[in-house]
């Protein structure tokens, strides 16, 4: 349920109605815009249902909300969600390339792709400590090593650094170096790690799961909001389909349903949808029209030699040439890189 505030509310109505909610056992979750508090109710359906709120000094009106998913949706936060860290931002007409290699493999690499992605425009980096792959016994990459040599090739560019976090136990060491916390498609309903990542201070990056629809994603999204991190930016990555020409299938229209559906920044990964190093731009540049916040793009400096992912690995200068080609077609969509400095 949704308690809509009268513009201009005073704080002493709000508060009034938050009171009210929990001596019934409820929670109250304030979105505060310029004229508008909304209120997001969670509690037991059956108790928040009897309540009646109507009426009450400085009450608009109460929505009662079918979906599974509250405090993602557009109806509780009608503003963009704008989330800034060291400097770099997303959301809100900023955008965000997080640019980097799939995985950390040694100080060189991180090092020539940092300042590669940096020189292009990228505004954050990415790369993987802990790799999820689908087999046992390819490279499971370098853990804790590799996280030291992903936040130092960051602070040596300026660029916030954006890693996977893959069992929930390794949390706070992977939050001791990353600026935004992945949390991998194969992870997305893995309900205890969201929970944890919602009492944690960073921004989460949550990928779609290989076969989950819309409003699964938003509602593995809502369990870290309700765990009070309001900071998730959601990202297509392509999903399960027949097809088998290209390794997933992007769902662009999924990324301008998700923009008119929630409040959270939403971003297309088009090297884990497509798998293919010459479908990356063609599905980047349709991502920027389809009114995505951002992109994550897999850059290494020699894919040939990439330890994961090469074939949709980009070189740094055909990564340089695509941001170049992005930069017109961004400022079109209304929107900026949204790179600090
Ligand atoms: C990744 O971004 O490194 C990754 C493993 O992606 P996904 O979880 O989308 O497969
Ligand atoms: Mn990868």
């Amino acid at each position: 349920m949704l308690v809509v505030m009268r513009d201009h509310a005073s704080a002493e109505d709000i508060q009034h109605v938050v009171d009210l909610l929990q001596e019934a056992g409820a929670e109250a979750h304030l979105s505060r815009g310029e004229v508008k508090t909304i209120i997001g109710v969670i509690g037991d359906r059956e108790v928040i249902y009897t309540l009646d709120f109507e009426g009450l000094p400085g009450v608009e009106r109460v929505v009662r909300v079918l979906k599974p998913f509250k405090l993602v949706s557009r109806d509780f936060q009608r503003e963009d969600t704008v989330i800034t860290v060291g400097g770099s931002s997303i959301g809100g007409g900023a955008f965000a390339v997080i640019a980097g290699p799939c995985s950390i493999e040694s100080e060189e690499q991180m090092m020539a792709t940092a300042h590669a992605v940096k020189a292009a425009g990228a505004t954050m980096l990415r790369g993987g400590a802990y790799k999820p792959r689908s087999s046992p016994y390819a490279f499971q990459g370098m853990g804790v090593e590799g996280l030291k040599l992903l936040r130092a090739a960051g602070d040596a560019v300026g660029l916030p650094v954006v890693t996977e976090v893959l069992d929930v136990r390794d949390a706070e060491t992977v939050a001791g170096y990353a600026d935004i916390l992945q949390v991998g498609a194969r992870n997305m309903q893995n309900f205890m790690m969201l929970d944890e990542l919602g009492t944690m201070d960073r921004p989460v990056l949550l990928k779609r799961g290989l076969s989950a629809t819309i409003e699964e994603l938003l509602s593995a999204a809502e369990y870290v909001l309700k765990g009070g991190n309001r900071d998730v930016i959601l990202c297509e990555r392509g999903i399960r389909t027949f097809e088998t020409y290209t390794r997933n299938t992007l769902d662009l229209g999924a990324v301008s349903a998700l923009k008119w559906l929630t409040h959270l920044p939403v971003i297309a990964d088009p090297s884990h949808a497509s798998g293919r190093r010459d479908l990356v731009a063609p599905m980047s540049r349709a991502s920027v029209a389809a009114g995505a916040d951002g992109l994550m793009i897999e850059v290494h400096p020699e894919p040939e030699r990439a330890r994961c992912d090469g074939p949709q690995s980009l070189t740094p200068a055909d990564f340089s040439a695509l941001m170049a080609d992005l930069g017109p077609r961004i400022a079109l969509e209304d929107k900026w890189l949204g790179a600090g400095e």
